[in-house]
């Protein structure tokens, strides 16, 4: 065919020019590209709402934003930008809830998700299979509408993010952590089947019988081989009620201990069905918010006494849940206090919410309703999250918690809660800590905003601070949702994996086009 370079303009009147598309060569009996083409915004409104995320800390440009209504367009806009003699690289946007501009695309393009069919009822993207127990979903479905979904028939998904407003595709393109995983493992490791469009515009169903090298490759696989339009997950019987409990302790050594026994009874039926934990620095019990989603005021001027009363630098404490229904309510009491005797946390210090299976999953969701409102939402987010092994967990605790942040500012919540490693397997591409000893590995996650001037540099450089010690130390942590600046720093990310991270890429993604903000892989100049 004949390429001829178009003027879009022409095609669409209403939406400003777009200057590599403009140059875009397309075949001149190509209807099927021009459509593609026509689904391109390339107006200010458009590229400035694609050029930020969640982080607030960079930003990027895109040349234009894509609206595709199917899978097929994605594979079209693919194809269309591997035929050119400079590919344009294409980066899925789910929510833009990355930190560090990992869903961002600087001069190429932003796929929008939503327009997948989000929210529309119309457009069923959400089945499922109440006998096989599965649901099948699009990669760009929220978690919140799948929850929703899947209750109407009695089922939920097995294993949850501590957010809900977050979609399949991005939790799935890192890991998807969050209390239950001790139990089920991470929303990864509960993936029948997928639905993924590659970097070479092709449309592949792969599962770990079929075309599983791709399959394991885009779990975790930071969205690096291909574009998930579809996910089979896992699915169990939803319970309808949740007691939520906390309970505090003034010591690490026995915080661990407590959340590391919990989670050896994952088997048993007879502990907990979540379980996550928090650090609360002294200055946050001091001068940090005067309740939370959980605690009242009172509560926490009880913690704070116990700080000052113990000489402690933190309080930790351990969250639970403990899922019930009508025909398990009379025990269920029982059943949690048997559980807390097992238990070394501060005397008396136990808080117990009674609270429906809905609320407690979108607890983060009300938070969000309060921080948006007091103006602090839309603020710098310089995440950071690590993998920790266990068996240098009390080393981290002592050097960040004791040494680097003992006198950091309260601006946002510290997690830190340990899970199974035999739960993630090894075929898939996130990483996780490869001390070989250690069956255990905590996820600490500094969660803090920027909210007053300066502070995102503040901020920066305590996690530098805790980046450099942790390589000092020689901890051997992990980022999750990582953010390197280094080709070398993503080398030593992957560990063992790269060689087989850089193979998958090179028959999946020979163009390096997809998501350039994750800055592994870098599309020849
Ligand atoms: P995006 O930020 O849009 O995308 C993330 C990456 O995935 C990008 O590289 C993007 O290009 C790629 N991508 C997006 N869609 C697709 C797709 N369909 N196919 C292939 N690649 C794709 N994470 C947890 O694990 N546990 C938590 O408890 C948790 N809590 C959170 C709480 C809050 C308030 C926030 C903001 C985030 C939280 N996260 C948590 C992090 C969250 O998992 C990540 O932000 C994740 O990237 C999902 O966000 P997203 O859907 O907006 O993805």
């Amino acid at each position: 065919c004949l390429a001829t370079f178009l003027m879009i303009t022409s095609f669409i009147p209403t939406i400003n020019h777009f200057d590599i598309i403009a140059t875009v060569a397309l075949p001149d009996d190509d209807i099927f590209a021009l459509d593609i083409v026509s689904k391109i915004y390339t107006d200010h409104d458009s590229t400035a709402k694609a050029s930020s995320d969640f982080g607030h800390i960079v930003e990027a440009i895109p040349h234009g934003v894509f609206h595709p209504t199917s899978p097929a367009d994605i594979a079209a806009l693919i194809r269309l930008s591997i035929s050119q003699s400079k590919p344009f690289t294409v980066a899925p946007c789910g929510q833009g809830h990355s930190a560090r501009g990992q869903a961002l695309a600087s001069g190429g393009i932003v796929i929008d998700m939503r327009s997948m069919g989000r929210g529309d009822d119309n457009i069923c993207r959400v089945n499922m299979s109440t006998d096989e127990l599965w649901v099948d979903v699009g990669g760009e479905q929220l978690w919140i509408d799948i929850l929703h979904a899947t209750l109407k028939h009695g089922l939920a998904p097995r294993i949850w993010t501590d957010y809900l407003r977050i979609t399949v595709g991005g939790t799935l393109s890192n890991g998807g952590i969050g209390g239950q995983v001790f139990r089920h493992g991470p929303q990864i490791s509960n993936v029948h089947e997928l639905d993924v469009v590659t970097g070479m515009g092709e449309m592949i169903t792969c599962s770990p019988d079929k075309h599983s090298d791709l399959f394991f490759a885009a779990l975790g696989g930071l969205g690096q081989f291909g574009v998930i339009t579809r996910a089979r997950i896992a699915l169990e019987p939803a319970p309808k009620r949740v007691l939520w409990v906390r309970i505090a302790y003034s010591d690490v050594e026995s915080f661990t201990s407590d959340q590391e026994l919990l989670i050896s009874k994952r088997s048993s039926g007879s502990g907990f069905d979540y379980i996550e934990g928090q650090v609360q620095l002294n200055r946050t019990l001091t001068e940090g918010r005067r309740s939370s989603s959980f605690f009242s005021a009172s509560e926490l001027d009880l913690l704070a006494e116990l700080a000052l009363r113990t000489g402690s630098t933190a309080i930790y404490y351990i969250e639970g849940a403990m899922y019930y229904n009508d025909d398990t309510a009379s025990s269920v009491n029982q059943r949690l206090e048997r559980l807390l005797e097992e238990l070394s946390f501060a005397p008396g210090f136990t808080f117990v919410r009674d609270v429906s299976y809905v609320d407690f999953l979108d607890r983060v969701g009300r938070e969000e309703q309060k921080l948006r409102s007091a103006g602090v939402w839309d603020v710098p987010h310089p995440w950071l999250n690590l993998f920790v092994p266990r068996s240098r967990i009390l080393d981290f605790d002592a050097g960040v918690f004791k040494g680097i942040l003992r006198d950091a500012k309260p601006v946002g919540l510290i997690l830190m809660y340990p899970m199974n490693k035999d739960m993630w397997d090894d075929r898939m591409t996130a990483a996780t800590p490869d001390d070989g000893e250690d069956d255990v590995f905590y996820a600490v996650g500094l969660l803090r905003s920027a909210v007053a001037a300066g502070e995102l540099e503040r901020l920066e450089r305590e996690n530098a601070a805790v980046l450099e010690f942790c390589d000092r130390e020689g901890i051997g942590c992990k980022q999750y949702l990582p953010h390197h600046a280094s080709p070398d720093g993503w080398r030593r990310h992957f560990g063992e994996k790269w060689s087989r991270v850089a193979a998958l890429k090179r028959k999946y993604d020979p163009w390096a086009i997809l998501s350039p903000g994750q800055g592994i892989f870098f599309p020849a100049s």
